[in-house]
Formats: structure tokens, C-alpha cells, sequence
């Protein structure tokens, strides 16, 4: 969906899709780099990292293997509650795997600390993590995320997978959501 069917919702773009596309392309070839040699799982997190999956995997120039995962943190509203619940687990056990989550966003961090965690207790060989986006306050918690696509400011965003109560997940960019749309 194009930014001029949605304009007013949007207070402005702060990821265009070109450089979200450049980036995620950058991205892919450190995976590759990185991985080479070792097999690798990625486990998206649903729903929100469904077009950073796709556009990821496709840049990869190597065979892989995508597993999913839906966990609620935030419900319909814009503020993290800080409870963790898997609505959908993976398919497959991944004792002795290399798995890199692929996440939209960290905020608090809050989630993917837990989620990395709950994957290390599976028995994983590794748990690294990717995510599109990253707040300023992901920094104060113990998380590492080993691959970040952009840093950006504490405002509510929508796009690229990212929703506010399930709409704007088809936008090819990302936006600051207008603060009237949930004020
Ligand atoms: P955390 O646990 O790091 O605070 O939050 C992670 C989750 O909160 C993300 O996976 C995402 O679903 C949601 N989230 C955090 N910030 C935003 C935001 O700016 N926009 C949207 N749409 N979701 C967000």
C-alpha cells in the first residue's frame, strides 16, 4: 500500500523503501558471511517480521531454514506490558541448531531478551538475533542484538510488518504513526 492512500495517518516516513530494501540487502551478506559453512535456522517472529523474512531470505545466497514463533507482548495498544505468552511455538525441535530470531522491532527488550533465553533452554548450539529497528532504550536492557538495520526514535512506528492494531503492516516503509490515530 502506497503512503498516498494512508497520509494523514502517517506523521512521516522514517525508513523509506529503498533504504529499508539496501539495508536488508547488506544485512544478508553479513548473514551469509557469518554463517558460512554452518547450517542455519531463522525464526521469525510473527506477524511483524514476515516482510523482513521474506526480503532477507530471498537476499541469501545459501540454503536455510525458516521456522515461526508468535508471542504477545503489547495486545491492541501501544505500550509494552511486559508479559511474554507463545501463541504459536516452532515446529521443530532445535537441539544442537544455529538459530538467528528475525525480529521487526526492539523497544524494551523485554521480548527478545526472553524469547532469546527460551531458545538457549531448548538446547540450541547459538541464539543470535536480528532486528529491523531498534529503540534507544533496547540499550539498557542485557540484550545483544548481534544485527540491526536502523536505530530510530522512541516514537510509535508503523510498516514493513508493523502494525497498530493489525493495520499498516503492508506498507513498503516505515512511518511514525500520527498521534491522532490512537489519542
Ligand atoms: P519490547 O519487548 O522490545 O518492548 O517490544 C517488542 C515488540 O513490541 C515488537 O516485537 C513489536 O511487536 C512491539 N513494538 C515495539 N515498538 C513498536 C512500535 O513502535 N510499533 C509497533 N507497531 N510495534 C512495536
Amino acid at each position: 500500500m502506497d503512503l498516498s492512500v494512508i497520509e494523514s495517518d502517517i506523521e512521516r516516513v522514517i525508513v523509506s523503501e529503498v533504504d529499508l530494501q539496501a539495508r536488508i540487502k547488506e544485512l544478508a551478506a553479513q548473514v551469509d558471511a557469518d554463517y558460512e559453512g554452518r547450517d542455519v535456522l531463522l525464526v521469525g517472529v510473527l506477524k511483524g517480521a514476515v516482510m523482513a523474512m521474506a526480503d532477507l531470505t530471498r537476499a541469501m545466497q545459501r540454503h536455510l531454514e525458516m521456522d515461526w514463533m508468535a508471542v504477545s507482548s503489547y495486545g491492541s495498544g501501544t505500550k509494552s506490558s511486559g508479559v511474554v505468552r507463545i501463541l504459536k511455538d516452532l515446529d521443530r525441535d532445535i537441539t544442537g541448531r544455529n538459530v538467528l530470531i528475525v525480529e521487526d522491532i526492539v523497544d524494551s527488550g523485554l521480548t527478545l531478551s526472553w524469547l532469546k533465553s527460551n531458545l538457549e533452554s531448548r538446547g540450541a548450539a547459538n541464539v543470535d538475533i536480528l532486528a529491523i529497528l531498534r529503540k534507544p532504550e533496547a540499550a539498557k536492557v542485557e540484550v545483544a542484538v548481534k544485527y540491526v538495520g536502523f536505530d530510530i526514535p522512541t516514537d510509535f512506528v508503523v510498516g514493513y510488518g508493523l502494525d497498530f492494531d493489525e493495520k499498516y503492516r503492508n506498507l513498503p516503509f516505515i512511518g511514525v504513526l500520527a498521534k491522532h490515530m490512537y489519542e
